[in-house]
């Protein structure tokens, strides 16, 4: 089997270059390898501004990828191995497919707290989450590890089911927001859940039959989850009570222990006021750094993910820090004609001044449409530049039932102590906050509907100079649109 692209992941990375390659290479034949039965696909895409953008996700069965591009060949398999010399890959049954040029979009792994314990669960595909809901459904108490984006979903939605939140920071959501926008949305932490009756947006194929591969051994690599994952999702524990979360804040996890670990260290469970539940039947406890031991029933794991380069350990790839494949401007790796994008690779060339790279929805999907043209330009022998999404990090999310939109260098990464921060809060409606730089906008955390995301970005990009209007910039009595217009 000889194809001029191949690429390797089903995720939104993996579909969304195989699809940009179909229409821009009709002519071509392409091929897809993907571990995981169900492939990810972007639904009613909307350009919110011009570099925000927001989509939903559907998973579909893989023949639906060949229906909507003829020229793409899905092939159900785990790749094995890749030797970038002869341009072959290797797949579980010994198939080998040849390529011209390959992008990799094999996606991260849930960085897990403890592995090899059952009561430590990692979230990141269809899977896991099915695995964690069943086992929700008995639970009375559970410790979220984590302060980032799948921990606050969780948090926020779990009902029926005490929840420790267990957080190394001293305020909540940090790799998203900064603690005074973590202040503005605390209230909101442990309020009953707002009952929608909205449909449902996503269409999802949860009845995954359990891939195996060609020996029998089950395959565990399911795409990562993404924007709205949370919203059709039963998250009810075994209580009838509604929702209770107890934060605590700058600990670690030091130990998880079993019962009987508990009592041979000659430690106990910690009995809190803020508790509510009395069991004490718990199956697993789960020691903090500062010395508190709280029974559970089970432990999420929401620590982040790792970059998916396990199938390239025998490959000579450059790695980043972060164990991302590098990258560099065209996509490509330190291997001839091989590329990468979404969460397995580290964008490792000089990031525009209010870019930066987080794993997420959207930069999968952007890095991935870019290497495409990239792949093409490549086989054309044209030049390429950089794609206008690179120029500002943008992303719209949903945090404790606020819509939260991240701009630019909107907790004033890498900017020193020299920075200067504009507020305007209004508790339960809006939080705004804007850094300048030498009296020029670098970023923004926008909560709630403020409509001012379109303004702010056109002034992070065009780096006017705000030094007179400082005083007037959150003014909530001027309509900054109209004013810059
Ligand atoms: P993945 O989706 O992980 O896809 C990797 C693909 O590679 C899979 O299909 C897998 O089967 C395949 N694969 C792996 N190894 C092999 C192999 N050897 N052979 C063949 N195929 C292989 N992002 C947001 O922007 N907003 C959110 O609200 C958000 N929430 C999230 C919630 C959860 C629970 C999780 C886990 C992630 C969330 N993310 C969110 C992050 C987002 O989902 C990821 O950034 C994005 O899905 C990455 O896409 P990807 O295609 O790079 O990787």
């Amino acid at each position: 089997m000889s194809y001029k692209f191949a690429v390797i992941g089903g995720g939104i990375a993996g579909v969304t270059c195989a699809e940009t390659l179909s229409s821009l290479c009709p002519e071509e034949q392409i091929v897809l390898i993907t571990a995981s039965k169900l492939i990810k696909a972007v639904t009613n895409y909307q350009q919110v501004s011009r570099t925000l953008e927001q989509f939903d996700v559907e998973e579909r069965p893989m023949s639906s990828m060949e229906t909507g591009c003829p020229n793409v060949k899905v092939i159900h398999k785990m790749m094995k191995t890749l030797d970038t010399v002869k341009h072959a890959l290797t797949m579980d049954d010994g198939t080998v497919i040849q390529y011209g040029l390959l992008c990799i979009c094999t996606g991260g792994k849930p960085k897990v707290i403890c592995k090899d314990n059952d009561h430590v669960l990692g979230i990141r595909d269809t899977e896991s989450v099915q695995d964690f809901q069943k086992r929700l459904k008995q639970a009375r108490r559970i410790v979220v590890v984590g302060n980032g984006g799948i921990a606050t979903e969780l948090v926020c939605e779990i009902e029926g089911c005490e929840v420790i939140w267990a957080i190394k920071h001293s305020s909540v959501t940090s790799t998203f927001i900064d603690p005074g926008a973590a202040t503005f949305c605390l209230p909101k932490l442990n309020e009953e859940k707002p009952k929608s009756d909205e449909p449902l947006k996503r269409r999802k194929y949860t009845e995954q039959d359990t891939d195996v591969d060609s020996s029998g051994n089950k395959i565990p690599s399911g795409s990562a989850l993404g924007p709205d994952w949370v919203n059709n999702l039963e998250m009810s524990g075994a209580d009838k009570k509604g929702h209770c979360v107890h934060v605590e804040y700058k600990v670690e996890v030091a130990n998880i222990l079993t019962r009987e670990e508990l009592l041979s260290s000659g430690k106990s469970e910690t009995q809190q006021s803020v508790l509510t539940s009395t069991n004490s039947d718990w199956p697993v406890f789960v020691e903090l750094t500062n010395g508190t031991v709280y029974g559970c029933d089970f432990v999420v794991s929401a620590t982040g993910v790792v970059p998916n380069t396990l199938p390239f350990h025998d490959n000579n790839f450059k790695l980043a820090e972060d164990g991302g494949i590098q990258v560099n401007d065209k996509m490509q790796t330190s291997e001839t004609d091989v590329y990468a994008a979404g969460d397995v690779c580290t964008a490792c060339w000089e990031h525009a001044q209010h870019w930066l790279q987080m794993r997420l929805w959207s930069q999968a999907r952007q890095m991935a449409a870019y290497a495409a043209k990239c792949m093409v330009a490549h086989t054309c022998n044209e030049s390429i530049s950089m794609d206008f999404c690179f120029e500002v990090f943008a992303h719209v999310t949903k945090f404790f039932n606020y819509k939260v939109i991240l701009l630019g260098r909107f907790n004033a990464q890498g900017l020193g102590t020299n920075y200067e921060l504009l507020l305007r809060v209004t508790k339960g409606v809006e939080y705004v906050k804007a850094v300048l730089q030498d009296g020029r906008l670098q970023g923004a955390i926008l909560i709630g509907e403020t409509d001012l995301e379109e303004t702010f970005e056109n002034l992070i990009l065009n780096q006017t100079d705000l030094t007179p209007f400082k005083e007037h910039l959150l003014d909530p009595n001027i309509d900054i649109e109209d004013f810059f217009d």
